[in-house]
């Protein structure tokens, strides 16, 4: 049923998006990869889900932080595959500081990334979904979208104001064949978590392992989540049993917000 479908996931060169996109190619859906890193590795990767799972697989290199790029790799995404059928909207940062301190640039480039490119892509993506009477999108918000910890004051209010965005939008297309849901994964192992752990380190005044401890008090298995299982359930969300699933805030947490 998925097959020869297509799919835009943003932030797809690393973590939990190209954990998404390999599931995706091997439903047989042609995808667009999307994200910063070693442009040959990306090559590499590309060309690997190409071979193995006998899709279509292209790059686009947009900087989400710029809405002409969006708008430049959704179009190129629609004249390759005629719509955007499926939209992951899946490229975050994340910066930890006291608010008092928290850089203005950070501020602006995780409200950016992590916020304002998914109206960017939603609204592009929404005509030839309409036009098809067919549409998935994924918003990859967070616990952080239904709960908060200190220091994180921008990724805390761009995942909350994502949650909020897509119940509008549900709302809007509920009668259209589209639906549109946020997964919000408690820790997954990922460069991302990886990446705040010197930060959380000199800001908590911690060891790595402390920070690890930490980080993980706040989920009761006391486990990561892995991105496979983030993938899993990003599938789900694409098939026909998942279709009355719509303006939902799906947590895969651990019951880090149960607490
Ligand atoms: P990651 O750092 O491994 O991957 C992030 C991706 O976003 C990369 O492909 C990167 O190149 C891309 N990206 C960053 N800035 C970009 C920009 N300006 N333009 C285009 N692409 C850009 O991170 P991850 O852990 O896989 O996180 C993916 C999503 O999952 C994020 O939205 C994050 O907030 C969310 N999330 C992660 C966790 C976790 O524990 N890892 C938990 C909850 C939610």
């Amino acid at each position: 049923m998925l097959n020869g479908k297509a799919a835009v996931v943003t932030g797809s060169t690393s973590g939990i998006g190209l954990g998404i996109a390999r599931a995706f190619a091997g439903a047989g859906i042609n995808i667009v990869l999307n994200g910063f890193g070693d442009k040959a590795e990306i090559e590499a990767e590309r060309a690997r889900i190409e071979r193995e799972c006998k899709v279509k697989a292209l790059y686009s290199p947009a900087d989400l932080t710029k809405p002409a790029e969006i708008a430049d790799m959704m179009k190129m995404a629609e004249s390759a595959f005629g719509a955007v059928d499926i939209l992951v909207n899946n490229a975050g940062i994340q910066y930890v500081a006291p608010v008092e301190e928290f850089p203005v640039d950070k501020w602006d480039q995780i409200i950016a990334i992590n916020l304002s490119s998914t109206f960017h892509t939603v609204r592009a993506a929404i005509p030839a979904m309409k036009a098809r009477k067919w549409g998935r999108i994924i918003n990859i918000a967070s616990a952080h979208s239904l709960v908060a910890s200190p220091f994180k004051t921008a990724y805390v209010s761009a995942k909350h104001g994502l949650a909020g965005f897509t119940k509008v939008v549900a709302l809007e297309v509920a009668t259209l064949g589209i639906t549109i849901n946020c997964i919000s994964p408690g820790y997954v192992w990922t460069p991302l978590v990886e990446k705040q752990l010197p930060d959380q380190m000199k800001t908590r005044n911690m060891t790595r392992e402390q920070v690890i401890e930490v980080l993980l008090a706040a989920q009761p298995t006391k486990q990561f989540i892995t991105i496979d299982q983030v993938a899993a359930l990003a599938l789900y969300l694409c098939s026909d049993a998942a279709a009355p699933i719509t303006g939902a805030n799906i947590s895969i947490d651990g019951g880090f917000t149960a607490q």
